[in-house]
Protein backbone atom coordinates (compact mmCIF):
# COMPACT_ATOMS: atom_id res chain seq x y z
CA UNK A 1 0.00 0.00 0.00
CA UNK A 2 1.27 3.41 -1.40
CA UNK A 3 1.04 6.60 0.99
CA UNK A 4 -0.73 8.62 -2.40
CA UNK A 5 -1.52 12.73 -2.58
CA UNK A 6 -3.52 13.79 -5.07
CA UNK A 7 -3.66 17.47 -5.24
CA UNK A 8 -6.58 19.06 -6.73
CA UNK A 9 -10.09 17.41 -7.29
CA UNK A 10 -11.21 18.42 -10.18
CA UNK A 11 -12.60 15.58 -11.69
CA UNK A 12 -9.23 14.14 -12.88
CA UNK A 13 -7.68 14.23 -9.38
CA UNK A 14 -11.31 12.79 -8.02
CA UNK A 15 -11.24 9.98 -10.43
CA UNK A 16 -7.71 8.89 -9.95
CA UNK A 17 -8.38 9.43 -6.04
CA UNK A 18 -11.28 7.04 -6.13
CA UNK A 19 -9.44 4.40 -8.66
CA UNK A 20 -6.38 4.58 -6.13
CA UNK A 21 -7.99 4.27 -3.11
CA UNK A 22 -10.07 1.17 -4.92
CA UNK A 23 -6.74 -0.41 -5.62
CA UNK A 24 -6.08 -0.28 -1.39
CA UNK A 25 -3.83 2.57 -1.34
CA UNK A 26 -4.35 5.17 1.11
CA UNK A 27 -4.82 8.15 -0.50
CA UNK A 28 -5.12 11.55 0.75
CA UNK A 29 -6.62 14.37 -1.82
CA UNK A 30 -5.61 18.31 -1.47
CA UNK A 31 -7.69 20.69 -2.75
CA UNK A 32 -7.12 24.43 -2.95
CA UNK A 33 -11.09 26.00 -3.12
CA UNK A 34 -13.63 25.38 -0.70
CA UNK A 35 -15.68 23.09 -3.02
CA UNK A 36 -14.55 20.12 -5.31
CA UNK A 37 -15.17 19.77 -8.78
CA UNK A 38 -12.56 22.38 -10.49
CA UNK A 39 -13.66 23.32 -14.25
CA UNK A 40 -16.77 21.20 -13.54
CA UNK A 41 -17.74 24.11 -11.11
CA UNK A 42 -21.62 24.67 -9.59
CA UNK A 43 -23.05 28.26 -8.39
CA UNK A 44 -26.31 29.05 -7.45
CA UNK A 45 -28.59 32.14 -6.68
CA UNK A 46 -32.07 33.12 -5.51
CA UNK A 47 -32.87 29.56 -7.26
CA UNK A 48 -31.55 30.11 -10.33
CA UNK A 49 -27.96 27.56 -10.68
CA UNK A 50 -25.57 26.65 -13.48
CA UNK A 51 -22.67 24.10 -14.05
CA UNK A 52 -20.06 27.02 -14.58
CA UNK A 53 -18.32 24.79 -16.83
CA UNK A 54 -19.26 21.39 -18.19
CA UNK A 55 -22.61 21.54 -19.98
CA UNK A 56 -22.06 18.01 -22.05
CA UNK A 57 -21.03 14.50 -21.68
CA UNK A 58 -19.64 12.55 -24.63
CA UNK A 59 -18.59 8.90 -24.46
CA UNK A 60 -20.29 7.84 -21.02
CA UNK A 61 -18.81 4.60 -21.12
CA UNK A 62 -15.60 6.07 -19.60
CA UNK A 63 -17.31 7.12 -16.83
CA UNK A 64 -19.25 3.86 -16.41
CA UNK A 65 -15.95 1.96 -16.27
CA UNK A 66 -14.79 4.50 -13.67
CA UNK A 67 -17.77 3.31 -11.35
CA UNK A 68 -17.54 -0.20 -12.69
CA UNK A 69 -13.66 -0.12 -10.93
CA UNK A 70 -14.72 1.48 -7.92
CA UNK A 71 -17.95 -0.96 -7.09
CA UNK A 72 -20.62 1.08 -8.04
CA UNK A 73 -22.97 1.87 -11.19
CA UNK A 74 -22.45 4.82 -12.78
CA UNK A 75 -26.68 4.88 -13.33
CA UNK A 76 -27.31 4.38 -9.97
CA UNK A 77 -24.80 7.74 -8.91
CA UNK A 78 -26.52 9.89 -11.27
CA UNK A 79 -29.22 10.49 -13.72
CA UNK A 80 -27.34 10.53 -16.97
CA UNK A 81 -30.10 11.61 -19.87
CA UNK A 82 -29.42 10.78 -24.04
CA UNK A 83 -30.11 14.52 -25.39
CA UNK A 84 -32.15 14.60 -28.27
CA UNK A 85 -31.75 16.81 -30.31
CA UNK A 86 -28.07 17.11 -29.58
CA UNK A 87 -27.90 20.60 -30.24
CA UNK A 88 -29.89 23.77 -32.40
CA UNK A 89 -27.47 25.09 -35.02
CA UNK A 90 -27.93 28.55 -36.55
CA UNK A 91 -26.01 29.63 -39.40
CA UNK A 92 -25.09 33.10 -40.05
CA UNK A 93 -27.54 33.18 -42.89
CA UNK A 94 -30.62 32.20 -41.02
CA UNK A 95 -30.57 28.30 -41.39
CA UNK A 96 -31.25 26.20 -38.94
CA UNK A 97 -30.14 22.89 -37.93
CA UNK A 98 -31.79 20.34 -35.31
CA UNK A 99 -28.96 17.74 -35.23
CA UNK A 100 -30.76 14.60 -34.25
CA UNK A 101 -29.32 12.64 -30.81
CA UNK A 102 -29.02 9.35 -32.86
CA UNK A 103 -26.33 8.59 -35.13
CA UNK A 104 -28.81 6.76 -37.56
CA UNK A 105 -31.08 10.38 -38.04
CA UNK A 106 -28.13 12.35 -38.71
CA UNK A 107 -28.41 12.13 -42.62
CA UNK A 108 -31.76 12.95 -43.02
CA UNK A 109 -31.94 15.76 -41.19
CA UNK A 110 -28.60 17.24 -42.46
CA UNK A 111 -30.72 16.61 -46.08
CA UNK A 112 -33.49 18.44 -44.67
CA UNK A 113 -32.11 21.23 -43.34
CA UNK A 114 -29.40 22.04 -46.18
CA UNK A 115 -30.40 20.32 -49.57
CA UNK A 116 -29.95 16.79 -50.61
CA UNK A 117 -26.54 15.15 -50.45
CA UNK A 118 -25.81 17.25 -47.40
CA UNK A 119 -26.01 13.97 -45.30
CA UNK A 120 -24.29 11.58 -47.83
CA UNK A 121 -21.44 14.06 -47.42
CA UNK A 122 -21.21 14.06 -43.42
CA UNK A 123 -21.56 10.42 -43.32
CA UNK A 124 -18.82 10.08 -45.61
CA UNK A 125 -16.51 12.10 -43.25
CA UNK A 126 -17.60 10.31 -40.63
CA UNK A 127 -17.01 7.01 -41.84
CA UNK A 128 -13.37 7.92 -42.24
CA UNK A 129 -13.55 9.05 -38.65
CA UNK A 130 -15.14 6.08 -37.43
CA UNK A 131 -11.51 4.79 -38.89
CA UNK A 132 -9.80 7.01 -37.00
CA UNK A 133 -11.41 6.49 -33.90
CA UNK A 134 -10.39 2.62 -34.19
CA UNK A 135 -7.02 3.29 -35.19
CA UNK A 136 -6.40 5.61 -32.33
CA UNK A 137 -8.93 4.47 -29.52
CA UNK A 138 -6.86 1.77 -27.68
CA UNK A 139 -3.12 2.96 -28.87
CA UNK A 140 -3.28 6.64 -28.06
CA UNK A 141 -5.92 7.38 -25.73
CA UNK A 142 -6.26 4.53 -23.81
CA UNK A 143 -2.46 3.86 -23.48
CA UNK A 144 0.57 6.04 -21.27
CA UNK A 145 2.31 8.53 -24.58
CA UNK A 146 5.48 6.76 -25.07
CA UNK A 147 6.76 8.97 -27.81
CA UNK A 148 8.18 6.90 -30.45
CA UNK A 149 6.47 3.39 -29.28
CA UNK A 150 3.28 5.38 -29.38
CA UNK A 151 3.79 6.78 -32.69
CA UNK A 152 4.98 3.18 -33.63
CA UNK A 153 2.05 1.96 -32.25
CA UNK A 154 -0.13 4.08 -34.12
CA UNK A 155 1.19 3.47 -37.87
CA UNK A 156 1.35 -0.10 -37.72
CA UNK A 157 -0.17 -1.01 -40.81
CA UNK A 158 0.36 2.30 -43.95
CA UNK A 159 -3.08 2.08 -44.18
CA UNK A 160 -3.04 2.88 -40.53
CA UNK A 161 -1.41 6.42 -41.62
CA UNK A 162 -2.88 7.38 -44.83
CA UNK A 163 -6.16 7.32 -42.29
CA UNK A 164 -5.09 9.20 -39.14
CA UNK A 165 -3.05 11.65 -42.08
CA UNK A 166 -0.57 13.27 -39.43
CA UNK A 167 -0.09 15.81 -41.99
CA UNK A 168 -3.85 17.44 -42.43
CA UNK A 169 -5.56 20.00 -40.37
CA UNK A 170 -9.00 19.25 -39.28
CA UNK A 171 -9.96 22.00 -41.74
CA UNK A 172 -8.70 20.38 -45.06
CA UNK A 173 -10.06 17.42 -44.29
CA UNK A 174 -13.23 19.26 -43.78
CA UNK A 175 -12.42 20.70 -47.70
CA UNK A 176 -11.52 17.16 -48.68
CA UNK A 177 -15.25 15.46 -47.38
CA UNK A 178 -17.84 18.47 -47.38
CA UNK A 179 -18.74 20.62 -49.80
CA UNK A 180 -21.46 22.46 -48.11
CA UNK A 181 -20.06 25.42 -46.45
CA UNK A 182 -22.07 24.89 -43.41
CA UNK A 183 -20.63 21.24 -43.01
CA UNK A 184 -17.37 22.84 -42.90
CA UNK A 185 -18.40 25.05 -40.32
CA UNK A 186 -19.58 22.52 -38.38
CA UNK A 187 -16.97 20.43 -38.65
CA UNK A 188 -14.66 23.43 -37.82
CA UNK A 189 -16.43 23.97 -34.25
CA UNK A 190 -15.18 20.46 -32.65
CA UNK A 191 -11.62 22.32 -32.56
CA UNK A 192 -12.50 24.13 -30.11
CA UNK A 193 -13.84 21.12 -28.21
CA UNK A 194 -9.89 20.65 -27.73
CA UNK A 195 -9.35 24.44 -27.44
CA UNK A 196 -7.30 24.63 -30.83
CA UNK A 197 -7.69 26.28 -34.15
CA UNK A 198 -9.23 23.68 -36.74
CA UNK A 199 -6.73 25.62 -39.41
CA UNK A 200 -3.60 23.72 -37.35
CA UNK A 201 -5.36 21.35 -35.63
CA UNK A 202 -5.46 17.34 -36.98
CA UNK A 203 -7.84 16.24 -38.82
CA UNK A 204 -7.93 13.12 -36.76
CA UNK A 205 -9.94 15.39 -34.16
CA UNK A 206 -13.03 14.59 -36.70
CA UNK A 207 -13.13 11.26 -34.03
CA UNK A 208 -14.89 13.81 -31.72
CA UNK A 209 -18.01 14.48 -33.96
CA UNK A 210 -17.72 10.77 -34.28
CA UNK A 211 -18.01 10.07 -30.54
CA UNK A 212 -20.49 12.59 -29.60
CA UNK A 213 -22.80 11.05 -32.73
CA UNK A 214 -22.21 7.71 -32.01
CA UNK A 215 -22.03 7.12 -28.51
CA UNK A 216 -24.47 10.19 -27.75
CA UNK A 217 -24.52 13.97 -26.34
CA UNK A 218 -25.48 13.44 -22.72
CA UNK A 219 -26.71 15.43 -19.33
CA UNK A 220 -26.88 14.80 -16.02
CA UNK A 221 -30.02 15.98 -14.40
CA UNK A 222 -29.45 18.44 -11.60
CA UNK A 223 -26.58 19.78 -13.25
CA UNK A 224 -23.03 17.56 -14.28
CA UNK A 225 -21.71 18.92 -11.44
CA UNK A 226 -23.23 16.15 -9.77
CA UNK A 227 -21.00 13.69 -11.67
CA UNK A 228 -17.91 15.18 -9.64
CA UNK A 229 -19.73 14.91 -6.30
CA UNK A 230 -20.51 11.15 -7.03
CA UNK A 231 -17.08 10.36 -7.84
CA UNK A 232 -15.99 12.02 -5.14
CA UNK A 233 -18.32 9.72 -2.79
CA UNK A 234 -16.99 6.75 -4.51
CA UNK A 235 -13.62 7.88 -3.32
CA UNK A 236 -14.31 8.81 -0.05
CA UNK A 237 -15.89 5.02 -0.34
CA UNK A 238 -12.80 3.21 -0.60
CA UNK A 239 -11.16 5.36 2.44
CA UNK A 240 -9.78 8.41 0.53
CA UNK A 241 -9.43 11.67 2.76
CA UNK A 242 -10.56 14.72 0.92
CA UNK A 243 -9.63 17.83 2.08
CA UNK A 244 -10.46 21.31 0.64
CA UNK A 245 -9.03 24.75 1.11
CA UNK A 246 -5.33 23.29 1.20
CA UNK A 247 -3.36 24.85 -1.24
CA UNK A 248 -0.30 23.09 -2.16
CA UNK A 249 2.65 25.30 -2.41
CA UNK A 250 5.62 22.56 -3.50
CA UNK A 251 6.00 18.80 -4.55
CA UNK A 252 8.60 17.91 -2.04
CA UNK A 253 11.66 15.53 -3.18
CA UNK A 254 14.22 13.07 -1.91
CA UNK A 255 16.95 12.11 -3.66
CA UNK A 256 15.41 13.23 -6.97
CA UNK A 257 11.78 11.18 -6.31
CA UNK A 258 8.78 12.28 -4.61
CA UNK A 259 8.54 12.30 -0.67
CA UNK A 260 5.32 14.29 -0.67
CA UNK A 261 4.28 17.97 -0.61
CA UNK A 262 4.17 21.00 1.61
CA UNK A 263 1.16 23.24 1.90
CA UNK A 264 1.07 26.91 1.80
CA UNK A 265 0.58 26.89 5.43
CA UNK A 266 3.69 25.06 5.99
CA UNK A 267 2.23 21.67 6.49
CA UNK A 268 4.11 18.83 5.19
CA UNK A 269 1.85 15.98 4.08
CA UNK A 270 4.48 12.62 3.42
CA UNK A 271 3.50 10.28 0.31
CA UNK A 272 5.08 7.84 -1.72
CA UNK A 273 3.34 8.53 -4.87
CA UNK A 274 2.04 12.43 -6.09
CA UNK A 275 -0.86 12.78 -8.12
CA UNK A 276 -0.60 15.95 -9.97
CA UNK A 277 -4.28 17.45 -11.22
CA UNK A 278 -3.50 20.95 -11.22
CA UNK A 279 -2.64 22.81 -14.75
CA UNK A 280 0.89 21.06 -15.70
CA UNK A 281 2.12 24.01 -16.45
CA UNK A 282 1.44 25.50 -13.20
CA UNK A 283 2.90 22.70 -11.56
CA UNK A 284 6.18 22.59 -13.47
CA UNK A 285 6.74 26.53 -12.63
CA UNK A 286 5.12 27.05 -9.47
CA UNK A 287 5.63 23.34 -7.47
CA UNK A 288 8.20 21.81 -8.83
CA UNK A 289 12.29 22.57 -8.28
CA UNK A 290 13.80 24.08 -11.21
CA UNK A 291 16.22 21.02 -12.55
CA UNK A 292 16.92 19.65 -15.46
CA UNK A 293 14.08 17.71 -15.68
CA UNK A 294 11.25 20.30 -15.33
CA UNK A 295 12.91 22.64 -17.37
CA UNK A 296 12.70 19.74 -20.32
CA UNK A 297 8.91 19.75 -19.34
CA UNK A 298 8.56 23.67 -19.51
CA UNK A 299 10.51 23.81 -22.86
CA UNK A 300 7.86 20.94 -24.35
CA UNK A 301 4.73 22.98 -22.73
CA UNK A 302 6.44 26.52 -24.50
CA UNK A 303 6.50 24.85 -27.85
CA UNK A 304 2.71 24.20 -27.77
CA UNK A 305 0.20 26.99 -28.20
CA UNK A 306 -2.02 26.95 -25.02
CA UNK A 307 -5.99 26.07 -25.13
CA UNK A 308 -8.40 28.69 -25.71
CA UNK A 309 -10.28 30.08 -22.46
CA UNK A 310 -14.22 31.04 -22.74
CA UNK A 311 -15.98 34.03 -21.66
CA UNK A 312 -19.07 33.28 -19.77
CA UNK A 313 -22.86 34.44 -18.72
CA UNK A 314 -24.77 32.73 -16.70
CA UNK A 315 -27.92 34.72 -17.16
CA UNK A 316 -30.84 33.95 -14.57
CA UNK A 317 -34.04 35.34 -16.85
CA UNK A 318 -37.79 35.55 -15.83
CA UNK A 319 -40.00 33.80 -19.32
CA UNK A 320 -39.69 30.96 -21.03
CA UNK A 321 -38.20 30.66 -24.82
CA UNK A 322 -40.84 28.41 -26.73
CA UNK A 323 -38.74 25.21 -28.62
CA UNK A 324 -35.54 26.13 -27.19
CA UNK A 325 -32.75 23.22 -27.60
CA UNK A 326 -30.84 22.25 -24.75
CA UNK A 327 -28.10 23.39 -26.22
CA UNK A 328 -28.19 26.38 -29.55
CA UNK A 329 -24.82 27.71 -31.21
CA UNK A 330 -25.44 30.44 -33.15
CA UNK A 331 -22.55 31.09 -35.81
CA UNK A 332 -20.88 34.22 -37.29
CA UNK A 333 -20.37 35.17 -40.29
CA UNK A 334 -16.83 34.52 -40.33
CA UNK A 335 -15.58 31.81 -38.21
CA UNK A 336 -12.13 32.62 -39.10
CA UNK A 337 -12.05 35.77 -38.01
CA UNK A 338 -12.79 34.25 -34.39
CA UNK A 339 -9.67 31.91 -34.46
CA UNK A 340 -7.45 35.07 -35.60
CA UNK A 341 -8.55 36.71 -32.90
CA UNK A 342 -8.42 34.70 -29.98
CA UNK A 343 -5.22 32.93 -31.25
CA UNK A 344 -3.54 35.87 -32.12
CA UNK A 345 -3.43 34.75 -35.77
CA UNK A 346 -3.70 36.78 -39.56
CA UNK A 347 -5.17 39.94 -39.15
CA UNK A 348 -4.53 39.45 -35.41
CA UNK A 349 -1.17 38.46 -35.46
CA UNK A 350 0.72 38.49 -32.25
CA UNK A 351 -2.57 40.33 -30.53
CA UNK A 352 -5.01 38.32 -29.81
CA UNK A 353 -8.22 40.35 -29.09
CA UNK A 354 -11.67 39.63 -27.80
CA UNK A 355 -13.73 38.13 -30.53
CA UNK A 356 -16.21 41.30 -31.89
CA UNK A 357 -18.50 38.79 -33.21
CA UNK A 358 -18.20 35.28 -31.60
CA UNK A 359 -19.54 31.60 -31.95
CA UNK A 360 -22.46 32.10 -29.10
CA UNK A 361 -22.97 28.22 -27.42
CA UNK A 362 -26.46 28.34 -25.00
CA UNK A 363 -26.93 25.72 -22.62
CA UNK A 364 -30.61 26.00 -21.13
CA UNK A 365 -31.21 22.36 -19.74
CA UNK A 366 -35.23 22.02 -19.17
CA UNK A 367 -34.67 20.81 -15.61
CA UNK A 368 -36.55 21.99 -12.47
CA UNK A 369 -33.54 21.44 -10.28
CA UNK A 370 -31.94 24.36 -11.95
CA UNK A 371 -35.13 27.13 -11.61
CA UNK A 372 -37.49 28.86 -8.85
CA UNK A 373 -40.16 28.12 -10.51
CA UNK A 374 -41.96 27.22 -14.17
CA UNK A 375 -41.67 30.41 -15.51
CA UNK A 376 -38.09 31.33 -15.39
CA UNK A 377 -34.38 29.36 -16.89
CA UNK A 378 -31.19 29.39 -16.66
CA UNK A 379 -28.99 30.17 -19.26
CA UNK A 380 -25.18 29.11 -19.73
CA UNK A 381 -24.01 31.28 -22.50
CA UNK A 382 -20.02 30.70 -24.03
CA UNK A 383 -17.97 32.35 -26.21
CA UNK A 384 -14.46 31.36 -27.38
CA UNK A 385 -12.09 33.75 -25.95
CA UNK A 386 -8.70 34.23 -26.03
CA UNK A 387 -6.71 33.31 -22.71
CA UNK A 388 -5.84 35.94 -19.52
CA UNK A 389 -2.76 37.21 -20.48
CA UNK A 390 -1.99 40.97 -19.10
CA UNK A 391 2.00 40.67 -20.26
CA UNK A 392 1.39 40.13 -24.24
CA UNK A 393 -2.69 39.53 -25.08
CA UNK A 394 -5.76 40.45 -23.55
CA UNK A 395 -5.86 41.96 -19.76
CA UNK A 396 -9.37 40.40 -18.95
CA UNK A 397 -9.17 42.20 -15.59
CA UNK A 398 -8.86 45.49 -17.14
CA UNK A 399 -11.95 47.89 -15.74
CA UNK A 400 -14.97 47.76 -17.67
CA UNK A 401 -14.13 45.33 -19.74
CA UNK A 402 -15.96 42.38 -18.62
CA UNK A 403 -18.91 43.93 -18.49
CA UNK A 404 -19.21 45.71 -22.01
CA UNK A 405 -18.13 42.93 -23.24
CA UNK A 406 -21.04 41.02 -21.51
CA UNK A 407 -23.30 43.54 -23.10
CA UNK A 408 -21.59 42.68 -26.47
CA UNK A 409 -22.59 38.89 -26.17
CA UNK A 410 -26.04 40.10 -25.32
CA UNK A 411 -25.92 42.16 -28.53
CA UNK A 412 -24.36 39.39 -30.88
CA UNK A 413 -27.06 36.80 -29.62
CA UNK A 414 -30.23 39.40 -30.67
CA UNK A 415 -29.11 39.88 -33.68
CA UNK A 416 -29.19 36.20 -34.32
CA UNK A 417 -32.62 36.00 -32.99
CA UNK A 418 -32.14 35.12 -28.86
CA UNK A 419 -32.57 38.83 -27.86
CA UNK A 420 -33.26 38.16 -23.60
CA UNK A 421 -31.92 41.71 -22.08
CA UNK A 422 -35.56 42.44 -21.22
CA UNK A 423 -35.49 39.16 -19.73
CA UNK A 424 -32.51 39.61 -17.52
CA UNK A 425 -33.17 39.28 -13.89
CA UNK A 426 -29.14 39.01 -12.79
CA UNK A 427 -26.49 38.08 -14.46
CA UNK A 428 -22.99 36.83 -13.71
CA UNK A 429 -19.97 37.09 -15.80
CA UNK A 430 -17.11 34.72 -15.84
CA UNK A 431 -13.75 35.65 -17.33
CA UNK A 432 -10.96 34.01 -18.28
CA UNK A 433 -9.27 35.51 -15.47
CA UNK A 434 -11.79 34.41 -13.06
CA UNK A 435 -10.88 30.69 -14.30
CA UNK A 436 -7.24 31.47 -13.88
CA UNK A 437 -8.08 32.09 -10.32
CA UNK A 438 -10.99 29.83 -9.26
CA UNK A 439 -8.80 26.60 -10.62
CA UNK A 440 -5.67 27.44 -11.32
CA UNK A 441 -5.28 27.02 -15.11
CA UNK A 442 -2.45 29.07 -16.37
CA UNK A 443 -4.25 31.85 -17.98
CA UNK A 444 -7.47 30.17 -17.89
CA UNK A 445 -6.78 27.99 -20.81
CA UNK A 446 -9.57 25.36 -20.63
CA UNK A 447 -7.86 22.57 -21.85
CA UNK A 448 -4.17 23.08 -21.05
CA UNK A 449 -2.23 22.81 -24.00
CA UNK A 450 -4.12 23.12 -27.66
CA UNK A 451 -3.87 20.33 -30.54
CA UNK A 452 -2.67 23.56 -32.88
CA UNK A 453 0.08 21.79 -34.75
CA UNK A 454 0.98 18.01 -35.79
CA UNK A 455 2.78 17.37 -32.89
CA UNK A 456 0.59 19.37 -30.35
CA UNK A 457 -0.41 15.41 -28.96
CA UNK A 458 3.06 14.52 -28.51
CA UNK A 459 4.01 17.93 -26.24
CA UNK A 460 1.17 17.32 -23.90
CA UNK A 461 2.99 16.14 -20.89
CA UNK A 462 3.08 12.44 -20.32
CA UNK A 463 1.18 11.04 -17.44
CA UNK A 464 3.95 9.36 -15.25
CA UNK A 465 6.38 12.38 -15.18
CA UNK A 466 10.58 12.24 -15.32
CA UNK A 467 10.40 12.56 -11.23
CA UNK A 468 9.94 8.79 -9.93
CA UNK A 469 6.89 8.71 -8.11
CA UNK A 470 5.03 11.72 -9.68
CA UNK A 471 1.91 11.35 -12.17
CA UNK A 472 0.21 13.73 -14.00
CA UNK A 473 -3.50 13.45 -14.42
CA UNK A 474 -6.47 15.81 -15.80
CA UNK A 475 -6.82 18.21 -18.77
CA UNK A 476 -3.59 19.23 -19.39
CA UNK A 477 -1.56 16.33 -19.36
CA UNK A 478 -1.78 13.43 -22.02
CA UNK A 479 -4.34 12.28 -23.58
CA UNK A 480 -5.94 15.85 -23.09
CA UNK A 481 -9.17 18.00 -21.62
CA UNK A 482 -12.71 17.00 -22.04
CA UNK A 483 -14.36 14.80 -19.38
CA UNK A 484 -14.00 11.64 -21.04
CA UNK A 485 -10.46 12.66 -22.02
CA UNK A 486 -9.70 13.79 -18.24
CA UNK A 487 -11.16 10.19 -17.11
CA UNK A 488 -8.90 8.14 -19.43
CA UNK A 489 -5.94 10.17 -17.75
CA UNK A 490 -7.28 8.63 -14.21
CA UNK A 491 -7.38 5.75 -15.91
CA UNK A 492 -3.59 5.38 -17.34
CA UNK A 493 -2.38 6.67 -13.92
CA UNK A 494 -4.52 4.25 -11.80
CA UNK A 495 -2.75 1.56 -14.33
CA UNK A 496 0.85 3.39 -14.25
CA UNK A 497 1.16 3.07 -10.48
CA UNK A 498 -0.69 -0.37 -10.09
CA UNK A 499 -2.40 -2.12 -6.92
CA UNK A 500 -1.27 -1.68 -3.71
C1 LIG B 1 -16.38 26.94 -19.47
C2 LIG B 1 -16.00 25.49 -19.68
C3 LIG B 1 -16.80 24.67 -20.45
C4 LIG B 1 -16.45 23.32 -20.64
N1 LIG B 1 -17.30 22.50 -21.33
C5 LIG B 1 -17.04 21.18 -21.39
C6 LIG B 1 -18.02 20.28 -21.89
O1 LIG B 1 -19.14 20.68 -22.24
N2 LIG B 1 -17.72 18.96 -21.93
C7 LIG B 1 -16.51 18.48 -21.50
O2 LIG B 1 -16.29 17.27 -21.56
N3 LIG B 1 -15.57 19.31 -20.99
C8 LIG B 1 -15.80 20.64 -20.93
N4 LIG B 1 -14.90 21.49 -20.35
C9 LIG B 1 -13.58 20.96 -19.96
C10 LIG B 1 -13.61 20.23 -18.64
O3 LIG B 1 -14.26 21.02 -17.70
C11 LIG B 1 -12.20 19.97 -18.17
O4 LIG B 1 -11.44 19.31 -19.17
C12 LIG B 1 -12.15 19.14 -16.90
O5 LIG B 1 -13.16 19.48 -16.00
C13 LIG B 1 -10.77 19.35 -16.30
O6 LIG B 1 -10.65 18.60 -15.12
P1 LIG B 1 -9.25 18.56 -14.39
O7 LIG B 1 -9.42 17.71 -13.19
O8 LIG B 1 -8.17 18.20 -15.34
O9 LIG B 1 -8.90 20.07 -14.00
P2 LIG B 1 -9.62 21.10 -13.02
O10 LIG B 1 -11.07 20.89 -13.02
O11 LIG B 1 -9.10 22.44 -13.41
O12 LIG B 1 -9.07 20.69 -11.58
C14 LIG B 1 -7.87 21.17 -11.05
C15 LIG B 1 -8.09 21.34 -9.58
O13 LIG B 1 -6.85 21.59 -8.95
C16 LIG B 1 -7.05 22.59 -7.96
N5 LIG B 1 -5.75 23.21 -7.70
C17 LIG B 1 -5.02 23.97 -8.55
N6 LIG B 1 -3.85 24.32 -7.98
C18 LIG B 1 -3.84 23.75 -6.75
C19 LIG B 1 -2.89 23.75 -5.68
N7 LIG B 1 -1.71 24.38 -5.78
N8 LIG B 1 -3.21 23.07 -4.55
C20 LIG B 1 -4.39 22.40 -4.42
N9 LIG B 1 -5.32 22.39 -5.42
C21 LIG B 1 -5.04 23.05 -6.56
C22 LIG B 1 -8.06 23.53 -8.59
O14 LIG B 1 -8.70 24.35 -7.64
C23 LIG B 1 -8.99 22.53 -9.26
O15 LIG B 1 -10.04 22.12 -8.41
C24 LIG B 1 -15.24 22.82 -20.10
C25 LIG B 1 -14.45 23.65 -19.30
C26 LIG B 1 -14.82 24.97 -19.08
C27 LIG B 1 -13.98 25.84 -18.20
Amino acid sequence: MARVVVVGAGLGGLSAAARLAALGHAVTVLEQAPEVGGKLGWFSRDGHSFDTGPSLVTLPQVQRDLFAATGARLEDAVDLVRLDPAVGYRFADGTALSMPGRLDAVPAALDDALGAGAGRQWSALLDRAAAMWRISEQPFLRTPLEGAATLARLARRPGDVRAIAPWQSLRGLGEQYLRHPHLRTLLDRYATYSGSDPRRAPAVLATVPYAEQAFGSWYVRGGLHRLALAVLERAVAHGAVVRTGCTVGRVLLDGGRVAGVELTDGERVAADVVVSGVDAAALHTDLLPDDRRTRTARRDLGRATPSLSGFVLLLALRGRTPGLAHHTVLFPDDYDAEFDAVFGAGRHAGRPVPVADPTVYVSAPDDPALVPDGDSESWFVLVNAPRHDPGGGVDWNSPGLAERYADRVLEVMAGRGHDVRDRVRWRVVRTPADLARDTGSVGGSIYGTSSNGSRAAFLRPANASKVPGLFLVGGSAHPGGGLPLVGLSAQIVAGLVGPA
